[in-house]
């Protein structure tokens, strides 16, 4: 397979041409590197028509089958994590390692799913009737990414879509689609033809899709704004909707932490992938007692940290993924400083591509935009707490309800501050871990429904009670 040209989109199991190509550009040179095929209505069409016409034969598969196909692709990503990882570093930003263990977990992802079957519930079984609920697949999926995490997100719907006996088109975002159909070539040799199509276009093509009359279920990861409209879209035929969206993270950091310890982690926790997380840190509360000492310490890893093209050996951060976010997290770094806040920022980055030095920015006040908005760039704001019950309501007023963290060596406290908490995840001590067996759901603006876990896989089924009568 040739990783560095033609790049084909995936319709009932066979390469399809594009009429038109999009730019894809490397976030590092801010050079255009490839062309990504544009899919047109007539093939969007097609994509959907085969997959509506293979859900009759996938679903009736046996699951053990379908989850042996979803192993087999898990394999395959995992045996391509070399060439899948360098293209990632070229068209996402992120450096080599960390963008080979985006596709080897993705990899693990599939093979994890793969495990999961539906339960049948059984509410009665008596002289005169049995009662059981089970769960059937829904038809066809619209999965929808975005480009910060653009295989592990894709994989999170691919896997519990296809387990489920659902047939889905992907779409990748139009700033990070070559990894996604390649990954559609890959799977061409695994899932019959029909069951996974992957199309590419550009700002026109997630519209088409989310009205589009032959799908079932759309799973989104977004932005808020875009799931607000995809929700919208939804509407009118009543498709049913995951939306994974944003987030504007609170960590709490209390005075009894040990601040060499827990440092690094916490700057990993907001700057790692460039801070183009939706569940980094993005509101950092420190323990007034603390503050200085903490403030200090990421100030010093943010100077050692070396910012640049991710392809580049010893490169720690990449460039923001594109240049739309890259003019959003400048234009929020420019109020900061219109304002005066007091910013501390690591070294210089080199020109040409997108890149944002990593920039904390000491105390602002709490209604100040970088506290307020999700930065989704190298931007923290750390600010400073003196009593609990204020923090925790500071943390919660937001819009935003997607995940949070406490660091203390005061479990029970922690776990107090966490059920506190308005999120659908919080970690204690620890950051960014999400696993394929337990649920992850945004409550308020950061989404709807669930992904992973058993709640996971059941968003893309629907309950089915059978009665039957006895005697
Ligand atoms: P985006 O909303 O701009 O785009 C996401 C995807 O939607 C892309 O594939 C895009 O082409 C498509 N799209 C755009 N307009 C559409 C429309 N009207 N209808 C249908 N599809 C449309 O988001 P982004 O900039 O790619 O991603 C960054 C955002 O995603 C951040 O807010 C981040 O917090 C969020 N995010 C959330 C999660 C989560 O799991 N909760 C994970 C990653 C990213």
């Amino acid at each position: 397979m040739n990783f560095q040209a033609d790049y084909s989109m995936t319709i009932d199991g066979q390469a399809a041409s594009p009429q038109a190509t999009i730019d894809v550009v490397n976030p590092a040179t801010g050079q255009v590197f490839a062309a990504a095929p544009d899919c047109s209505r007539d093939q969007l069409d097609a994509a959907v028509a085969a997959a509506r016409k293979a859900f009759k034969t996938w679903r009736a598969m046996p699951i053990e089958d379908r989850q042996a196909l979803v192993r087999k692709a898990g394999d395959l990503l995992i045996a391509h994590a070399e060439d899948l990882g360098r293209l990632f570093t070229k068209e996402q930003g992120r450096p080599v390692e960390a963008a080979k263990q985006e596709i080897l977990g993705a990899g693990a992802w599939l093979k994890a799913v793969s495990q999961m079957s539906p339960p049948v519930h059984v509410s009665e079984d008596s002289d005169t009737q049995y009662i059981e609920t089970r769960y059937a697949p829904l038809g066809v999926v619209c999965a929808i990414a975005p480009w910060n995490f653009p295989v592990t997100l894709a994989m999170w719907k691919v896997a519990p879509a296809l387990v489920a006996g659902n047939t889905m088109v992907l779409k990748p975002s139009p700033f990070t689609p070559l990894c996604t159909l390649k990954i559609g070539e890959l799977f061409r040799d695994v899932f019959p033809p029909g069951v996974f199509n992957v199309v590419s276009g550009g700002d026109g093509l997630g519209p088409w899709m989310t009205s589009h009359p032959g799908f079932d279920k759309i799973s989104f990861t977004g932005s808020t704004e875009t799931g607000k409209r995809v929700m919208e879209s939804a509407a009118k035929d009543l498709k049913r909707v995951t939306l994974e969206l944003g987030g504007n993270d609170a960590a709490i950091v209390m005075p009894d932490v040990d601040l060499d310890e827990v440092a690094q982690k916490i700057f990993v926790g907001a700057f790692f992938n460039t801070a183009q997380i939706c569940v980094a840190t993005k509101r950092l509360y420190v323990h007034e007692d603390i503050y200085d000492g903490l403030r200090d310490r990421l100030a010093a890893i943010a100077g050692a940290v070396k910012v640049g093209d991710g392809a580049e050996q010893g490169t720690v951060l990449g460039p923001i993924q594109n240049k739309r976010q890259y003019d959003r997290v400048m234009n929020l770094l420019d109020d900061a400083k219109a304002n005066d806040l007091t910013l501390i920022q690591g070294g210089p980055v080199p020109e040409g591509g997108y890149f944002v030095p990593v920039t904390i920015v000491d105390n602002p006040p709490e209604d100040s935009r970088v506290v307020q908005e999700e930065a989704f760039g190298p931007i923290l704001p750390m600010l400073k707490f003196a009593d609990i019950d204020e923090v925790i309501d500071r943390a919660n007023d937001s819009d935003y309800g997607l995940a949070g963290a406490v660091w203390s060596k005061d479990v029970d406290q922690a776990m107090a501050i966490a059920r506190r908490m308005e999120t659908g995840t919080v970690w204690i001590n620890q950051n960014l871990n999400l696993r394929p067996d337990t649920p992850f759901a945004g409550r308020k603006n950061s989404g709807l429904g669930v992904e992973n876990g058993m709640e996971g896989l059941l968003e893309y089924m629907a309950p089915q009670a059978v009665y039957v009568a006895k005697g």
